[in-house]
């Protein structure tokens, strides 16, 4: 099952610091929220740099059921 990153918004502060990491251009801030749009290929590289936790990797299916 492939992963893909989940902002928890709760956590997320829009310092937009995930946007700089991430290989493929996916993650966006929108409205000082971290969004994932289309196409993330779940390398974890913002699980990493986020200071706040806010980012997970979820199971594909699993985050479209939201
Ligand atoms: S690094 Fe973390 S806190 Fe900063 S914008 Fe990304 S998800 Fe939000
Ligand atoms: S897991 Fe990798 S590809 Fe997906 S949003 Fe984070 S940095 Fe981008």
């Amino acid at each position: 099952m492939d992963k893909i990153a989940r902002v928890d918004t709760l956590k997320c502060v829009g310092c937009g610091e995930c946007t700089y990491v991430c290989p493929v251009g996916v993650l966006e801030v929108v409205d000082t929220k971290c969004r994932v749009n289309e196409g993330c290929i779940g390398c974890g590289a913002c699980v990493d740099i986020c200071n706040w936790r806010a980012i997970t990797l979820v199971d594909e299916k699993d985050q479209k059921k939201d």
